[in-house]
């Protein structure tokens, strides 16, 4: 092992080579999406709702910061439970609260996924679910989506699956299989079916009504999209009691702070503005999708807050060109597949900007 020599120029290049466990010295780990810092730019790379909170999330903040932050979070986050409960109509001992839907998922996989087991997830899609089973030291299936985004049952069935992820709506496409679809997945796995829906809130329809009738799907929401939450990390997931309560066993005491509870509990109870901006953002995405269209890309009929664009303008020239006249979007390269461009829903300005840079590029 090195020494240090003099204090303050400690050379510490270490031997973490030889101490990390091998299948972590093996990842390359997660890389989120660009988060661009000051400046003025048309920011339309990770989802991000263009809309502020709701008014009442400040209210529940300002009180919050006044009484609570000397305590600990409740531990189990009750209140955010009974109300998130009260909305679904599911009892609260069927949510989870996490630090994100992130948290959610990592917290459903360590408990699920063991090393060397099988968790599978269909490509292209949220690329979270396979730095999750590398964490585990699990094995990855990936179940290729046809070209018109389409899934076979029979694809995701593999010895040893412990898990399945399903993001849907999906990322990139913004396209979703309907409710039964998922239900003949889920019949078919002897597993959970972790059905994502981190853009429910943009979607036609969602798959809370498949727990009545399949104890094995698990549907996780997030703050960060509908609810224009991004920067509070809160998500929760809904599923049997039974598997909430082994859930609850792995996830950390307090894995969620009383500001994101107060703000999501707040958020929640704010219905009207979540429909309100919904629709806003659900006629910006369509006139975004029309326009891409007219300037000759290929964009999916997107359920989420975000278009999926290819096949247009080169994607990878077109992303840099974007770039440097300060509007982001987010490249996506999946293996087998052209790049493509998957462009945020922003305000209608935005989308303005966006576009008037678009048809003028060289
Ligand atoms: C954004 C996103 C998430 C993560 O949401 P957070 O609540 O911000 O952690 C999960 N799944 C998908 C498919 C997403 O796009």
């Amino acid at each position: 092992m090195k020494t240090a020599n003099e204090p303050g120029k400690v050379d510490r290049t270490p031997d973490v080579d030889r101490w990390v466990l091998p299948h972590i010295a093996r990842m390359e780990g997660y890389v989120p999406g660009e988060q661009p810092q000051g400046g003025t730019f048309v920011k339309l790379n990770t989802n991000e709702n263009p809309y502020p909170p709701s008014p009442r999330v400040k209210a529940a903040l300002v009180e919050t910061v006044t009484d609570r932050l000397r305590l600990y979070p409740d531990p189990i986050a009750r209140e955010f439970r009974a109300t998130a409960a009260a909305l679904h109509g599911v009892e609260p001992d069927m949510i989870l609260a996490g630090n994100g839907s992130d948290d959610v998922l990592t917290i459903i996989t360590r408990a699920f996924v063991g090393r060397g087991d099988v968790a599978a997830y269909p490509t292209p899609s949220y690329l979270l679910y396979s730095t999750l089973v590398d964490l585990q030291d699990g094995r990855s299936h990936v179940v290729p989506f046809s070209d018109d985004w389409r899934l076979k049952v029979d694809d995701f069935h593999q010895p040893g699956l412990k898990l399945v992820y399903l993001a849907n709506p999906n990322s990139p496409s913004g396209t979703a299989l309907t409710p039964v679809e998922v239900a003949e997945l889920a019949e078919s796995l002897d597993c959970p079916l972790v059905v994502d829906e981190a853009y429910g809130d943009f979607a036609r329809e969602n798959c809370l009504s498949l727990l009545k009738t399949h104890p094995n799907v698990i549907v996780t929401r997030s703050f960060s999209k509908g609810y224009s939450l991004a920067g509070v990390r809160l998500g929760y997931l809904v599923a049997d009691a039974g598997i909430v309560a082994q859930l609850n066993k792995v996830k950390d005491s307090y894995n969620c702070d009383a500001l994101s509870l107060a703000a999501g509990k707040a958020a929640l109870e704010d219905q009207a503005y979540l429909a309100e901006t919904r629709s806003k953002i659900l006629a910006t995405r369509e006139r975004l999708a029309t326009a891409l269209r007219t300037l000759g890309w290929d964009a999916t009929d997107s359920q989420g807050n975000f278009v999926w664009a290819t096949g247009g303008r080169p994607a990878v020239e077109t992303f840099q060109q974007l770039k440097e006249r300060n509007v982001f979007v987010r490249l996506m390269r999946y293996e087998g597949c052209p790049p493509g461009l998957r462009i945020s829903v922003g305000t209608d300005a935005e989308i303005d900007r966006l576009l008037e840079v678009l048809r003028g590029l060289p």
